[in-house]
């Protein structure tokens, strides 16, 4: 938990957590204590630092964006996670989505494409002391089959289609949280159930690409 005198950021990230996720429809209260308790400035570059807690996403280099809090935090309610649940998510990027999932977690599996991100967002994690977490640098598409089936996917870059793999690795109730499209794009959830694969768009919203 956050204590507030001895964090300079307190005020901003509780200020953050009600101005643009209370206030957006958030109920879940393992994820509000996650958007509270993990310190975004850390996955933000020094020089977007004072940016940190703004409504919006920012540059993380390489050509890509840590995401808009209130997207991280929608994403993690969309996931249903409890503290038992192992989840897999496609596109470390700063890590900052990462160390939502593993205060709501068991455990976090995550890839990334890019090697020098990957790297950058394991040394951030050991500095915030998450260590529930493992990395893997390469194709997230393809999912991480040694660990399947997951409780629940998190795809942080926008595909065209889902990426079979992902469905595959999905466990019966388990939901896959996913942005598709290209020029527009909606952020979607897929559950598969004892019948097959149910799916609901949720909201428009614009991620850098899946490659
Ligand atoms: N969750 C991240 C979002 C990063 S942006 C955060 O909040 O910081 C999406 C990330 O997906 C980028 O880092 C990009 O390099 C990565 N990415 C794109 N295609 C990928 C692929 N096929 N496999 C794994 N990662 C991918």
């Amino acid at each position: 938990m956050t204590h507030r005198g001895d964090d300079p950021w307190a005020a901003l990230v509780w200020r953050m957590v009600a101005d643009q996720i209370v206030s957006r429809g958030i109920t879940e209260p393992r994820v509000l204590d996650a958007m509270r308790s993990v310190k975004r400035p850390l996955f933000v570059p020094e020089a977007e630092r004072a940016r940190a807690y703004e409504d919006g996403p920012l540059s993380i280099g390489r050509g890509q964006t840590i995401s808009q809090p209130y997207i991280v935090a929608l994403m993690t309610e969309l996931a249903r996670l409890d503290p038992g649940s192992r989840v897999l998510e496609v596109g470390t990027g700063s890590g900052y989505q990462t160390a939502v999932l593993a205060a709501c977690a068991r455990e976090v599996f995550t890839v990334e494409l890019e090697p020098e991100l990957s790297a950058r967002a394991a040394r951030t994690l050991s500095a915030a002391g998450v260590t529930n977490v493992r990395l893997r640098t390469g194709d997230g598409s393809l999912g991480w089959p040694e660990e399947a089936p997951f409780d629940a996917i998190l795809v942080t870059a926008a595909a065209a289609d889902v990426p079979p793999a992902l469905l595959d690795q999905l466990g019966l109730g388990s939901r896959l949280v996913i942005p598709l499209g290209t020029t527009s794009q909606n952020l979607y959830v897929f559950t598969r159930e004892a019948g097959g694969i149910r799916r609901e768009s949720v909201i428009p919203v614009r991620f850098v690409p899946l490659r």
